[in-house]
């Protein structure tokens, strides 16, 4: 049984931001992936739900004039996957959509839901650091008040950077009547890069992440240097994160053993896991210093059978 108080059918955008102004304890629904869990073990037993599924203004991806990427945040892990933009420009993004628990979820769970849940293990999130996304919220502009009507609201709009969102274990940077419109990647971020995202879990279905690492490598014409590289880790830390010294220190480093010993060395001294009962604090820093080197290899393979030449 789902103790659900009341629901609400958002029918568009302008209605959902006013549905949640007019009630700030109602909760938001895309997929219900996470939500109807939650209810259903009594953690927000009698809520009450405003639903923005199937709203389409919010759904699918897009390239903007500028090569920016556009991801609606209603659109599924298996359409990301399935998309041929995504495919073809962030085939790690459609990897890590489609490690997500199994077939079932990947249909219904949102990428907005993956992101707003606030969760480290998020299987998309430290890719969309790696990728440096910028979202894209919608909320009633400052100074609003709450009414009975709020049917008048007026909604703006705020970019933020991915690494700004995530404030805390299962807390994003969402105000009241906000929601999450868009994700951004602009192409400066994504073309002529190799990305690589592994998933580390007890279970090779249906199971969250243990460790999740995401490697977006840009080397030099020949594959002899890396130019730029970004690295992101899920359940490294109390949130998904990026490892900014270890970045600095392996831009234009030569390709070699030496890269590919620093940059697990480097990261496992910049993350920051603990003891669950999953795993060990020890055991996943071994992670990192395992999933990194193997996801840069990963990398440096895609980027050498695009034309680059064998200097691993
Ligand atoms: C069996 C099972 C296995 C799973 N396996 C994995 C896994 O392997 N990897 C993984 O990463 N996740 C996994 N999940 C978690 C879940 O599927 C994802 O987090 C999913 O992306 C949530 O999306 P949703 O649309 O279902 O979100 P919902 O449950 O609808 O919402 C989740 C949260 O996000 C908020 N929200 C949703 N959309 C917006 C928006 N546009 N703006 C503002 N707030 C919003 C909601 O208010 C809520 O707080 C699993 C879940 C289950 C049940």
């Amino acid at each position: 049984m789902f103790d659900i108080e009341r629901y609400h059918q958002a029918a568009d955008l302008q209605d959902a931001a006013a549905a949640l102004c007019a009630d700030p304890q109602a909760i938001l629904i895309a997929g219900g992936t996470d939500v109807l869990i939650e209810i259903r073990e009594g953690k927000r037993a009698g809520a009450s739900l405003v639903s923005i599924q199937g709203l389409a203004e919010l759904k699918g991806i897009l390239m903007e004039a500028d090569g920016t990427l556009l991801i609606r945040p209603l659109t599924t892990f298996s359409e990301i996957t399935a998309d041929p933009l995504i495919r073809q420009n962030l085939p790690v993004l459609a990897h890590a959509a489609d490690q997500v628990g199994g077939p079932q979820i990947r249909h219904v769970g949102t990428i907005g839901g993956n992101l707003c849940n606030g969760v480290t293990s998020a299987d998309t999130a430290s890719t969309l650091f790696a990728l440096n996304a910028r979202l894209e919220v919608t909320g009633p502009a400052p100074g609003w008040e709450r009414q009975e009507d709020m049917s008048d609201l007026l909604l703006v709009k705020r970019q933020v950077p991915i690494d700004e969102f995530y404030l805390g274990p299962g807390k994003v940077a969402l105000q009241t009547g906000e929601l999450l419109t868009g994700i951004r990647i602009a192409s400066e971020d994504y073309k002529g890069y190799h990305g690589h995202y592994i998933k580390y879990s007890i279970r090779s279905a249906m199971d969250i992440a243990t460790l999740g690492c995401a490697v977006n490598c840009r080397f030099d014409e020949g594959c002899r240097h890396v130019e730029d590289l970004r690295l992101a880790f899920g359940v490294a830390g109390p949130v998904p994160m990026r490892c900014p010294q270890t970045e600095e220190a392996l831009r234009g480093m030569a390709v070699g053993p030496v890269l590919f010993r620093e940059i697990g060395r480097r990261a496992a001294e910049e993350v920051k896991p603990r003891d669950s009962w999953r795993a060990s604090k020890a055991f996943r820093l071994q992670l990192v210093r395992e999933l990194s080197r193997r996801a840069l290899q990963q990398a440096l393979d895609d980027a050498k059978g695009e034309g680059g030449q064998a200097h691993a």
